[in-house]
């Protein structure tokens, strides 16, 4: 079993294989997308395989694929089959736009892909593309509707945003009425990719829950799963529920159990934390196997203990832009 410096248990992997996306959401990346990185430069799939086959050997039992947006890589899907047969591996799981997902659906399925993520902050057509910067909202409906028809599991990730989508809160949860879905609403972090390093939050969770409330004053709140990041509620009646994730309060980093893997191989121990170790580099200098559990094992043991303390010795947040896409969203 994997723990770090402060006892937690650590037993998920978020990997981002690539930093594209088809779209341009306006609080992750510019609108001209970003200075992309080259093939060389991106982990070769042989070594994201090789990556996950040592970590699931020492823990590692749930992977999600991230990005950037997972199926704008070629040869997406002939890497996830090869990665949903890792011996010891339990949970493999995606997050996606949704743009190019729904002809995948069967296939997701049939290789044991039990539940997806699928990102959409808004219903609505025009404000899907002042957001998104691209008109897709029909595909991404696709994409749900081929999930549930499926039978995977689909949790519904809103990033919240004052002045453009806070009119959505309540008609996205309005969908968890009649879908066996969960409805979350992410605080929006800093890493929108550009100039302005944003410093302060316009919409909190107590919020959006005040938001939601005045509308569903009896919704109460669920028991949380182990390592939850968001906090679940449910309303009288409704087949669906509904999360709140503080990503930018932090207040769930006490359960943190997760590390993340950039497009470039780059380990994070914490989301607002910089990168510690790279692993690509590791692998490329020939590393055995032992190489790689004893990097692994060091970048565990000066893990931080939170969002806060890792932003705070993180000296490239403030002075740089990242962006979700090239951190792993
Ligand atoms: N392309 C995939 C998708 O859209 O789901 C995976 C990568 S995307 C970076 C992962 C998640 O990060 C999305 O749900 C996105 O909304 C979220 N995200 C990106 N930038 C964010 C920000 N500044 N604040 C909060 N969430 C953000």
């Amino acid at each position: 079993m994997l723990k770090d410096r402060h006892g937690r248990t650590i037993n998920y992997l978020r990997l981002a294989v690539t930093d594209r996306c088809n779209l341009r959401c306006f609080y992750c990346m510019p609108e001209e997308g970003l200075d992309w990185l080259g093939r060389q430069e991106l982990m070769t799939y042989e070594e994201m395989l090789h990556l996950c086959s040592v970590f699931v050997k020492m823990g590692i039992e749930k992977i999600r694929i991230t990005g950037g947006e997972p199926f704008v890589r070629k040869g997406f899907m002939s890497f996830l089959t090869k990665l949903s047969q890792l011996n010891g591996l339990q949970h493999l799981t995606i997050t996606t736009n949704g743009v190019l997902t729904a002809p995948y659906v069967p296939e997701l399925k049939k290789i044991g892909v039990r539940s997806v993520n699928l990102s959409l902050d808004t219903l609505d057509r025009n404000r899907f593309f002042s957001i998104t910067r691209r008109d897709e909202l029909p595909s991404v409906l696709e994409t749900l509707e081929k999930l549930l028809e499926s039978g995977i599991d689909v949790k519904l990730n809103a990033v919240v945003m004052e002045g453009k989508n806070t009119d959505d809160i309540l008609p996205l949860v309005e969908l968890t009425k009649a879908l066996p879905i969960s409805v979350r609403f992410i605080e929006e972090m800093p890493f929108n990719g550009g100039e302005a390093h944003q410093q302060t939050l316009g919409w909190d969770q107590v919020q959006i829950l005040n938001t939601i409330k005045a509308k569903y004053p009896a919704i109460y709140k669920l028991v949380d799963p182990p390592y939850s990041t968001s906090f679940n509620y449910q309303i009288p009646g409704h087949k669906g529920s509904v999360g709140i994730i503080a990503a930018y309060t932090r207040s769930f980093c006490g359960t943190c159990n997760r590390i993340r893997l950039t497009p470039l191989g780059d380990l994070k121990t914490c989301l607002y934390g910089a990168s510690v170790f790279n692993f690509k580099d590791l692998m490329r200098s020939g590393a055995s196997e032992a190489d790689i559990q004893a990097a692994l094992y060091k970048a565990l043991s000066l893990k931080d203990l939170n969002g806060w303390e890792a932003e705070k010795n993180n000296a490239a947040l403030a002075s740089l832009s990242a962006s979700m896409a090239t951190i792993g969203g």
